[in-house]
């Protein structure tokens, strides 16, 4: 893969995003009751460049808390089956490192060679993704902790990644993006894929900026930008050996006292994580038994139902949910996946009713850790 890298005057991104709405819809970050949020944009002056953690993240565009998957019709006693076939062609404007791993997370999920998720794929390839580095750090964000910030560092996952340079924009682009995953089962079915079109349009309109070549000065300052940043983080967590220690305390007291006394059980954790991927499907079938739609709509392990199967409910009590949430992110995601399920945004603990946060729950095992050792005690600490 190709790395190219422009400089753009501040000015002329907007006249950019506006010729590119003729062709795609935009949805950035805009100022809504109060906070941030991600929308779908009709003025480009409705962007707000600055924006702090908004409720949901742009992945929302990509994978729906609720989307039709079929619907499934009988006819003459054949069954005729209709999926999602054509999606708008869409932007996500302004996406931070954070929700770019995020991204790739999501992709390593739904577009798993041989398990692809057809509406996912079906968003993804008519998305165009434009990563946008902070300019802040806000109390919550521990991204630089989980390795995902605060500046994005694989080569994957955007079509373009902007660092504001002060008078100018960097533009990073992938021109050779890898393709998600091979071919599979249902994608011969799938209509042409327009993602190259895009991009190569988009790449075309920004040749038409006739954008400055950056060079080595520019891509030093980033490096500075990102270094000051860094320094301005309140919130962290030691990752060296977080695995490992939430694994071998499995049976600590927090569990049990957190859910117990604070955990609603209301799921908005899940709900907001942008790398929860699990979900639930209900089927709306008609009185005359001729219609079926089946919705999938986002689900989790905070859920009580969630780990229902027949009469059973293998994590009836809150504490096993909430163990599982936070094991899950902080642990075993590792071996699934091979990266951490948590990308440091802070939402789940910010809308959390509450308050309880997984970094505070990995800091007291880790505390307990520490004085066991201290003591000797060597059956807590290995
Ligand atoms: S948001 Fe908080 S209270 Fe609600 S389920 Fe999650 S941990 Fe429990
Ligand atoms: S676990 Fe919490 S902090 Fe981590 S990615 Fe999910 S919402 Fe963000």
């Amino acid at each position: 893969m190709q790395e190219q890298a422009y400089l753009i005057e501040k000015k002329r991104l907007f006249p950019w995003l506006e010729e590119l709405q003729k062709e795609f819809q935009l949805i950035g970050p805009v100022e809504r009751d109060g906070g941030s949020a991600f929308a779908k944009i009709q003025s480009v002056k409705d962007l707000n460049l600055n924006y702090g953690l908004t409720m949901l993240g742009p992945q929302v565009y990509l994978y729906h808390p609720e989307e039709r998957i079929c619907t499934i019709q009988e006819k003459g006693g054949k069954f005729d089956v209709q999926t999602l076939d054509t999606v708008p062609r869409q932007i996500l404007f302004g996406v931070h490192s954070c929700d770019l791993h995020a991204i790739t997370i999501l992709d390593r999920v739904f577009l798993k060679k041989g398990m692809e998720d057809r509406n996912y794929r079906l968003w993804r390839e008519n998305t165009l993704v434009i990563g946008f580095h902070c300019s802040h750090i806000y109390p919550q964000c521990f991204c630089a902790s989980m390795g995902t910030g605060p500046f994005f560092e694989p080569k994957e996952g955007y079509d373009f990644l902007l660092t504001d340079l002060g008078d100018n924009y960097l533009i990073e682009t992938l021109i050779d993006h890898p393709q998600p995953a091979s071919p599979s089962r249902g994608r011969e079915e799938m209509p042409p894929h327009s993602r190259e079109a895009g991009r190569d349009r988009a790449l075309k309109l920004l040749s038409s900026l006739n954008p400055a070549q950056a060079t080595q000065e520019h891509f030093d300052k980033k490096s500075q930008i990102s270094r000051e940043l860094e320094s301005q983080f309140q919130k962290e967590i030691d990752t060296s050996h977080l695995v490992e220690i939430i694994l071998r305390n499995q049976y600590h007291p927090i569990w049990s006292r957190t859910a117990d006394s604070r955990c609603l059980g209301c799921t908005n954790c899940i709900q907001v994580c942008p790398t929860c991927f699990c979900y639930n499907v209900k089927d709306r079938i008609s009185f005359d038994l001729t219609t079926c739609e089946r919705t999938r709509y986002k689900n989790g392990c905070l859920d009580l139902h969630f780990a229902e199967v027949h009469e059973a409910n293998f994590r009836f009590t809150r504490m096993a949910r909430l163990r599982q949430f936070v094991t899950h992110k902080l642990a075993t995601w590792v071996e699934q996946f091979g990266c951490f399920g948590c990308v440091g945004c802070g939402r789940c603990m910010t809308w959390c009713p509450t308050d309880i946060d997984l970094t505070h729950i990995a800091k007291e095992i880790m505390a307990t850790e520490k004085f066991y050792a201290a003591r000797g005690d060597k059956k807590r600490t290995e």
